[in-house]
């Protein structure tokens, strides 16, 4: 393991250490079954055992009331933009525009009916979220749809927005599980696994059962939610190899305390970062509000461009990958995930001091 460096990525992003290990034990015969995950028929007992004991693991972390039903789909949370209006938007539903993610959310509603900007700070290049007083909610809209944690530009919400009876829908894709929530609050939450909870491929849905009821029998089979929920997620091959690894991620963060303590770990992680940008002289600036920053993707600038690109590549240099910002936005991130250890943060912070020293 001694080659491993600290992996700052996005996503897809790192995956606890002790996961990989398990799953390298595994590779070739997965406990006794002679074979891999990989190779082993979905509809298999040992695959079955798999899958429930996943979606056992996850309802336990969580504690997803039974009305919710957890589904382990493919497309991302990308097909997750086109399948909730398709399967919940009757005229209208509401938006609330946080960044690049919302916004091809956006995109694809529009497709399928009125979208209302329920709140936008898209004018203030999305370093903030809108405040709950500035949303502009329709109380006849079909759901209101928002995103917990924007990726791209660092900012998080800390509560959910209020929304009266109106369902509420989110795209966790990036802090899913990251601390508990309080599941009856949301009639969807989805989230695509690989920045959180394991490798690219598996998308989960988390949906309460009452919105079943609106999905139209009309829709192309793979795109209608209440197949998937009839099917046990099995309607066709699911992402079988990312939903063990997925498994084996609830695993660990069980064993690791579960979601409380990984909560007080990510404020310690991020913590540190922070504390450090802010007194750091003016040289690091953080380049979300502050009350609005996320515990996940730690984004900052320094000077200048030119000290950006020379912190980057000596970074690298230093087993320190992926500090480089979205192309879209530019400066830096770091993205502190689960699984993200304690030391690379605090390591990163004397690399950050001593680079402000040497420049
Ligand atoms: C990465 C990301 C997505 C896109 O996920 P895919 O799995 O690539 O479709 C959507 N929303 C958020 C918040 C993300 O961070």
């Amino acid at each position: 393991m001694s080659d491993r460096i600290y992996n700052f990525s996005a996503g897809p992003a790192v995956l606890p250490e002790e996961v990989l290990k398990e799953a390298q034990e595994d590779m070739l015969s997965y406990k006794g079954a002679g074979m891999s995950v990989m190779e082993m028929s979905h509809r298999s007992k040992t695959f079955d055992d798999i899958i429930k004991g996943a979606e056992r693991d996850l309802r336990e972390l969580l504690d997803i009331p039974n009305n919710y039903k957890v589904l382990f789909l493919q497309g991302g949370a990308t097909l997750q933009f086109s399948m909730i209006p398709l399967n919940f938007m009757q005229g209208k539903a509401d938006y609330v525009n946080t960044g690049a993610w919302s916004k091809k959310a956006i995109k694809e509603a529009k497709r399928v009916g009125t979208v209302n900007i329920a709140g936008s700070t898209e004018e203030e290049g999305f370093n903030r979220l809108p405040k709950q007083s500035e949303l502009n909610l329709d109380p006849e809209a079909s759901y209101v749809h928002f995103t917990s944690n924007n990726t791209i530009f660092g900012t998080q919400y800390k509560t959910e927005p209020e929304v009266g009876d109106v369902p509420l829908i989110c795209d966790t894709s990036s802090d899913m599980l990251h601390k508990k929530i309080d599941v009856s609050k949301y009639a969807v939450i989805y989230a695509g696994a690989q920045k959180n909870m394991g490798p690219a491929g598996a998308t989960l849905v988390i949906i309460r059962e009452d919105m079943l009821e609106r999905c139209s029998d009309d829709l192309h089979t793979y795109l209608n939610y209440k197949i998937h929920a009839d099917k046990d997620s099995l309607y066709n091959t699911p992402p079988s190899y990312s939903i063990y690894i997925m498994g084996l991620v609830y695993k660990w963060l069980l064993k690791n305390g579960g979601l409380d303590a990984m909560y007080k770990r990510n404020v310690e992680k991020a913590g540190w970062l922070y504390d450090y940008i802010d007194n750091s002289d003016g040289f690091y600036r953080g380049a979300a509000a502050k009350e609005d920053r996320s515990l996940m993707n730690v984004t900052f600038r320094l000077p200048n461009e030119e000290l950006e690109k020379k912190l980057i590549a000596e970074a690298l240099e230093n087993g320190f990958s992926g500090l480089k910002g979205h192309r879209s936005v530019g400066g830096l991130r770091a993205s502190i995930y689960n699984a993200f250890p304690s030391q690379g943060v605090a390591d990163l912070v004397q690399f950050m001091k001593d680079f402000k020293a040497r420049n």
